[in-house]
């Protein structure tokens, strides 16, 4: 099968005065996840960094007003969609727990004939559409090899945890550890702003908690602490961003499925 080639394999969208929003449209939508870029003072900030499918740094580069300031890359955990690209960034944060998988990532195919089928079915299951015969329906370009796709080691320079604060100089976030869709799984939270960067904690579409690594018991603990914040707008790992309300609304929705509110 030949598919589609595309030039522009990322698509920015500005948010705010410092705030982008990079995502992948020919990723299917299960693994098409979000990267934000925060611009800062005295450093730049790229949370997540998508499949690594296409070379990222000059697109982010290209969004940065001084691309010769420093730019930190933090995984908000080390899912294949969210650490494509960690390699092209200098500095390297994520949490210890999942520092490991930073450092040798797993293997991954963007065959969906290679994915397992407990793995697809876990997917569709949580109210995904099924995959398609690859994970994209385009290629970036002419000669791009499918069969090639790997994940360069992009070991951690730094480690972050629950209290640390992400410093640019004029805005600072702090680190929030929320475990249950994975065990290192980090989200930020801008306080100023009442903006949660939720990775893949919480987003507006279906979570996933069922699979290799996740815990519902730690996933639950992790909504009702975001329950208790004043979150006004969040910023996902995936899908477009919300507001508190809706929040509120998807915290009360899984806890009642999970039966632990
Ligand atoms: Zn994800
Ligand atoms: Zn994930």
């Amino acid at each position: 099968m030949k598919l589609p080639v595309v030039t522009s394999w990322y698509e920015p969208r500005r948010l705010g005065d410092r705030l982008w929003l990079i995502t992948e449209p020919h990723v299917h939508p299960i693994f098409s996840a979000n990267m934000h870029l925060v611009l800062g003072r005295d450093a730049d900030l790229l949370i997540d960094s998508g499949m690594g499918i296409a070379p990222l740094r000059p697109v982010v580069d290209g969004l940065r007003p001084d691309p010769d300031k420093p730019v930190i890359c933090l995984s908000t955990h080390t899912h294949v969609d969210h650490i494509g690209a960690a390699h092209e960034f200098e500095t390297r944060l994520v949490h210890p727990v999942e520092a490991d998988e930073l450092a040798s990532p797993s293997p991954y195919s963007l065959r969906r004939a290679d994915l397992s089928a407990a793995l697809q079915e876990m997917f569709v299951e949580a109210g995904y559409d099924a995959l398609w015969e690859y994970l994209v329906d385009a290629v970036p370009s002419a000669d791009y090899d499918l069969d090639a796709y790997a994940i360069p080691p992009a070991p951690a320079t730094g480690f972050v945890e629950d209290g640390d604060v992400i410093d640019l100089g004029d805005w600072r976030a702090e680190v929030l550890h929320l475990p249950g869709h994975s065990p290192g799984q980090l989200g930020l939270w801008h306080a100023e702003s009442h903006t949660l960067f939720g990775g893949d904690a919480v987003y507006d579409g279906p979570l996933i908690y069922d699979g290799p690594g996740m815990s519902i018991k730690d996933y639950a603990a992790t909504l009702k602490r975001l329950r208790d914040m004043p979150i006004h707008t969040v910023h996902g790992g995936h899908d477009p961003a919300f507001d508190g309300v809706w929040l509120q609304a998807i915290i009360k929705d899984y806890l009642e499925r999970w039966d632990m509110t």
